[in-house]
C-alpha cells in the first residue's frame, strides 16, 4: 500500500513540536520496560538440554581411575568421519592395554555414534560447548585430555544421569505431550560405571 505523504504545512509542524523524535523516544521506553529477549552471553549462560552433544570425554572408572576403555575399536570403526585413533599394544598379562586415544575434535560431526557403539559406557559427549584455541593441536582430544574433561564436565552423579537420560529419555526430560511415544534407546541396558567389564 502506498504511503501516504505529509504536506509542507504538516513536515513543518512536525519538526517543530519534535514528532519523530517523541515516536522514538517513545519507542525506546517501551522497550526499557520489556523483559529482554536476548542474554548477557557469557555473563547468562543458557543449560544444555537433556542429551546435549558437547566435548568428548573418556569415562574414568571411579575404582581404578583409570579410563574405563578397553581399547576393542568399535567407536573408530562406526565414526563416519573417522576422527577416533585409538593405538594399543600388549600388556604383561596379555591385555588390551589402550596407548593413546586421540579424537580430532574439529572432524567431529557430534552424532554420537560412537557413545553408542561403545559396549563398556566408556566414551561420553558432556554438556561442555566453550572451547576455543588458536591453533589445530588445541582440538586433538587425547587419552588424558579425554579423562580430565570427564572429571571437569562429569563430576558427580552426572556421569550416571547422562548414561540414563541420555539413553533412556523420559517424556518429561524433553517436556513433550503426556502419552507421546518418545524414543527410549537402550533404557533396558544398564551401563554399570563401575562394574563394566
Ligand atoms: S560423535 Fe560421531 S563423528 Fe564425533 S567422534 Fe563420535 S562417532 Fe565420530
Ligand atoms: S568402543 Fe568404547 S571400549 Fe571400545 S575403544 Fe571405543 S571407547 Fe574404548
Amino acid at each position: 500500500m502506498e504511503r501516504k505523504q505529509d504536506t509542507g504545512i504538516v513536515r513543518f509542524l512536525k519538526t517543530v513540536f519534535f514528532v519523530e523524535i517523541l515516536q522514538g523516544m517513545k519507542l525506546t521506553l517501551k522497550t526499557m520496560f520489556t523483559k529482554p529477549v536476548t542474554r548477557q552471553y557469557p555473563k547468562e549462560k543458557r543449560p544444555a538440554m537433556t542429551g546435549f552433544r558437547g566435548l568428548h570425554a573418556l569415562v574414568r572408572n571411579p575404582e581404578t581411575k583409570q579410563a574405563k576403555c578397553v581399547g576393542c575399536g568399535l567407536c573408530a570403526a562406526i565414526c563416519p568421519s573417522h576422527c577416533i585413533t585409538i593405538y594399543t599394544s600388549e600388556g604383561e598379562k596379555h591385555e588390551k592395554v589402550v596407548d593413546r586415544y586421540e579424537i580430532d575434535v574439529l572432524r567431529c560431526l557430534y552424532c554420537a555414534l560412537c557413545v553408542e557403539a561403545c559396549p563398556f559406557g566408556a566414551v561420553v559427549l558432556t554438556e561442555h560447548y566453550e572451547y576455543a584455541g588458536y591453533n589445530k593441536a588445541d582440538f586433538k582430544m587425547t587419552k588424558e585430555k579425554l579423562l580430565e574433561n570427564w572429571d571437569k564436565y562429569m563430576t558427580g552423579d552426572k556421569g550416571t544421569e547422562y548414561f540414563k537420560r541420555f539413553w533412556g529419555p523420559r517424556a518429561d526430560d524433553f517436556k513433550t505431550p503426556e502419552n507421546q511415544a518418545v524414543f527410549r534407546g537402550r533404557s533396558q541396558t544398564k551401563v554399570d560405571l563401575n562394574n563394566a567389564e
